[in-house]
């Protein structure tokens, strides 16, 4: 699928009256809110309940909701959910047993009926994010076929972003600030002089089905110039940015850096960056029965490369050292995931940054790598020319 010209301006009502088309079309929409602090993602009934008046200040191990007062609904940055909350939920019943009376036992396929999801304010990282969990869990050895009925009904409006925050780094993964593809709709969010109003361009024939039982109005040449001069404006100001070098063979070649040990001491393998990261898939299985013994169940849930049991062989954990855990995560995000699935694992979203309690920085952490490993070949480079 890809990006169109722009189509259409919707106003306020407009963007009320897109949530009520999604919803009469039996669709659950789901989008940004404000919750406890900070803006979640949760089920819409109505274009209002978006955080309108609020945006977010991040920082390594810092969240913050801050008021606005242009009024804005897609000014904040990513919250600490992805849409993985969704597509790839938390906990998921897989099957159940019961065992009769005659002691015959029957199995049961737990067949969720299939959410016909419509996600609004989908930022350009996170549509990468859902590409990439695609390519995870459609297809290949990791196939899930609650996620392939989940994803396959989505309906999916993108929200191109203006504000970027300041552990943002999308530029630097080629994932942002521009929604480019993978939308049914997309939106760019301008408050000015003229109003406050969004941008629409439509990426699928169901986007533009929606789109025309909206009210709108065909977009105008200074509407259209403002918004893209407003996401070219968020390029230039991405609050981080990776080493401007192949973060595919750094990883690979700095397995040994005295780095790891430096982040092993900081890090408190609580797992909060594979939680939050929207590209994280890992998954565990875990069996339960009722008291009896007639009835049981299997559930799958989130699992994390933190945990020790995640490499848990016969004998103890395979990785049992901060330092080997850590270097897992971050040498799988940024490297072997190519190996695996041909793309990097990370999209730029921030979020690891933003709700790792001790505040360990995934650039910061990459561009140490870097600077280690070139010191390192100066040092050799050294060497050789005094032999
Ligand atoms: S890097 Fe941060 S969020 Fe991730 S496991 Fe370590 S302390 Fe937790
Ligand atoms: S590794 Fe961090 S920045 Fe990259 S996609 Fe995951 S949470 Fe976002």
């Amino acid at each position: 699928m890809s990006s169109s010209p722009a189509t259409a301006v919707l106003d306020r009502n407009g963007l009320d009256a897109l949530v009520e088309a999604l919803r009469a079309e039996g669709r659950t929409v789901v989008g940004p809110t404000v919750r406890d602090g900070a803006v979640v993602l949760d089920e819409l009934t109505a274009a209002g309940q978006l955080p309108f008046g609020w945006g977010s200040e991040v920082e390594a191990g810092r969240y913050r909701l801050v008021p606005r007062a242009d009024g804005a609904a897609f000014a904040h940055t990513a919250g600490p959910q992805s849409w993985k909350a969704f597509l790839h939920p938390q906990r998921e019943k897989l099957w159940s047993a019961d065992r009769a009376a005659d002691g015959r036992v029957s199995f049961a396929a737990e067949r969720p009926v299939r959410p016909s999801y419509a996600f609004l304010g989908v930022r350009p990282c996170d549509l990468r994010a859902i590409a990439v969990q695609d390519n995870v869990l459609t297809g290949g050895y990791y196939r899930d076929d609650g996620y392939r009925r989940r994803r396959e009904g989505a309906f999916l409006i993108a929200a191109e972003c203006t504000e970027p925050g300041a552990t943002c780094f999308c530029v630097s993964m080629g994932s942002g600030p521009a929604a480019e593809a993978g939308f049914d709709l997309a939106l760019t969010e301008i408050v000015d002089d003229a109003g406050h109003r969004f941008l629409v361009r439509v990426g699928s024939a169901a986007g533009e089905a929606v789109l025309s039982r909206v009210p709108r109005r065909v977009a105008d040449e200074e509407t259209a110039s403002t918004a893209r001069n407003a996401v070219d404006a968020a390029r230039e100001r991405m609050g981080r940015s990776m080493p401007p070098v192949d973060l595919r063979t750094l990883l690979g070649g700095t397995l040994e850096a005295d780095r790891w040990d430096d982040v092993a001491a900081r890090c408190l393998t609580c797992g909060n960056c594979t939680m939050v990261c929207p590209t994280c898939f890992c998954t565990t299985t875990e069996d339960v029965s009722d008291l009896t013994g007639d009835h049981a169940e299997r559930w799958q849930r989130w699992d994390s490369c933190f945990d020790l049991d995640f490499s848990y062989l016969h004998g103890g954990p395979v990785r049992a050292s901060a330092r080997s855990r850590y270097r897992q995560w971050l040498t799988h995000k940024l490297s072997t995931w190519y190996d695996q699935f041909g793309s990097s694992g990370c999209v730029g979203c921030g979020r690891c940054i933003t709700w790792c309690p001790v505040g360990i920085d995934i650039t910061e952490e990459a561009a140490a790598l870097h600077d280690e490993l070139a010191d390192r070949l100066r040092r050799q480079d050294a060497e050789e020319t005094q032999r």
